[in-house]
């Protein structure tokens, strides 16, 4: 059988995290069964859907390596690709129902159909239509319809017949065509309904799997029943397990951000981002977590795909993002560079600030006190901030430290001892091999001085970095160069008086 699936975005908000991961399980399906991905826009919702939200997806998924072999970015031979430009489709396909009599013209104004939904409401029965014009002459409607009476399109829904699937996540589903009324599929001729719509490309792009969120469960007997009328082979559907908040409501806005733009922006990558969302709602057999997208496409299969839902847990991506960057630092550190370059680009230069340097960003990235350290980009110019910008204004208390018993004399002392060591020391700008001297040489001040480590250590480091944390001092010697270390000792010396 010639796999094809299908990515179908209505563009009525910017790419949601939702949508990748069902695009990427279409995408792995698709390649791992040596099928087509085809990239559909639903965008018959015309009060909601946007241009700028269909780029914003489009130009996301392409980001993102998923978009498929086919559709509105690359074009194909189902073209067009955008539902808006298929409505005579639709419309020969609404017409081919009410010719053969399995939908018709409904003429109900709004009025009666919220007086007789408030009535059965009131009653406590589920708000269905009551059937007033299925029995209207076809003829007649027809003619009310060309005199300009508006009417809407129902399919008429045959009574009582079973509605079977086999999901292929979820196993055997079974619905009773009774459970549905005659549902509306087009407000008018030339103006079909999602159902109408979904089916008829699914249909002629011979879809053969829909691969879509746990929330169109409801929806596939609905198409089914659009099949059978047409007498068209029903693909298979596989309903994806909900993605959810921490405390397990439905994925929100206001809990979590769901933006794929806003990840990215963030510096997550898009290869981590990808493996955390791969694992959202399936798994491996093993404990394995970090994946290649040839990984992904070996191993994925629709069948460990979870019933229950998925808690979308940003600690686990932070991890995962945290094991791509280390990784790409210490494998093609000059490759990854240009990722980074654009948050430091970002960030706003402080006054006093030295020019951002590559080689030394670079050889900060590799020191093994860094490497590891960074969970996103973002993180990166703040945490190095410390080699390129002025020394922070950091109060003398931040010295004394209380936990080492750390007095201004005490202070004094310890920088009078630290300069005159460094002043003896000679090293380069960056050069880490200097790392083990630098720190040894501070550490003899310990006995002579008669303090204990910290009493030592932790004003120098302090002095260096302004604050409260930071990397090692003997890092911190190395990357700020000696003339730039002098400096900052010279500075908390002088606090000390
Ligand atoms: N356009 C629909 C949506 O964005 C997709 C429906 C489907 O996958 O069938 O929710």
């Amino acid at each position: 059988m010639n796999v094809r699936l299908r990515i179908p975005p209505s563009p009525t908000g910017l790419l949601h995290i939702g949508t990748v991961r069902t695009a990427l399980y279409n995408y792995l399906f698709a390649k791992k069964n040596g099928g087509t991905l085809v990239l559909r826009i639903e965008d018959t919702d015309k009060e909601r859907g946007t241009k700028e939200y269909e780029d914003d997806i489009v130009n996301g998924l392409i980001k993102l390596g998923i978009a498929g072999d086919e559709g509105v970015h690359v074009g194909g031979p189902y073209a067009p690709y955008r539902q808006s430009e298929r409505t005579e489709i639709y419309t020969g396909y609404l017409q081919q129902l009410l010719d053969e009599d399995k939908a018709y013209y409904c003429f109900c104004t709004k009025e009666r159909l919220e007086a007789m939904r408030e009535e059965q409401t009131a009653k406590k029965l589920p708000p269905r239509y009551d059937g007033c014009c299925t029995g209207l002459d076809v003829a007649e409607s027809k003619k009310r319809v060309e005199q300009g009476e508006s009417a809407v399109i129902r399919l008429r829904v045959p009574q009582d017949r079973e509605i079977k699937f086999n999901d292929l996540v979820r196993g055997e589903n079974v619905f009773r065509s009774k459970e549905f009324d005659d549902f509306v599929i087009a407000r008018k001729i030339n103006d079909p309904l999602y159902h109408l719509t979904v089916v008829a490309d699914d249909h002629d792009m011979e879809i053969t799997h829909v691969i879509r969120g746990e929330d169109h469960i409801s929806n596939t007997p609905k198409q089914i029943l659009i099949y059978r009328a047409f007498g068209w082979q029903i693909p298979e559907f596989g309903h994806l397990p909900l993605i959810l908040n921490e405390d397990k409501t439905k994925l929100s806005k206001r809990k979590n951000k769901v933006s794929v733009d806003d990840y990215l922006k963030e510096g997550y990558l898009p290869e981590a981002l990808l493996n955390f969302l791969a694992l959202l709602g399936w798994n491996t057999t093993d404990e394995q977590e970090i994946f290649s997208m040839e990984e992904l496409i070996e191993k994925f299969s629709l069948d460990r795909v979870h019933k229950g839902g998925a808690v979308f847990d940003i600690k686990k991506l932070d991890w995962i993002n945290g094991e791509y960057i280390k990784k790409a630092i210490a494998e093609d550190i000059d490759g990854f560079y240009p990722k980074i370059a654009h948050f430091f680009s970002s960030r706003p230069q402080a006054e006093g600030s030295t020019p951002i340097d590559p080689v030394l960003i670079k050889k900060i990235l590799q020191d093994p006190d860094f490497a590891g350290r960074f969970k996103k980009l973002s993180e990166i110019p703040e945490a190095l901030a410390v080699f390129f910008e002025p020394l922070p204004d950091y109060s003398m208390s931040l010295i004394l430290n209380e936990k080492f018993k750390i007095t201004p004399e005490i202070g004094k002392r310890v920088f009078q001892k630290a300069i005159e060591t460094a002043q003896n020391l000679e090293w380069e700008v960056g050069d880490n091999t200097q790392t083990q001297t630098l720190s040894e040489s501070m550490m003899e001040l310990v006995e002579p001085l008669e303090l204990k480590n910290g009493q030592v250590l932790w004003p120098i480091r302090v002095s260096l970095s302004g604050a409260e944390r930071s990397a090692n001092f003997a890092t911190l010697m190395v990357y700020l160069g000696k003339e730039e270390t002098l400096k900052r000792l010279g500075i908390a010396l002088e606090k000390m008086n």
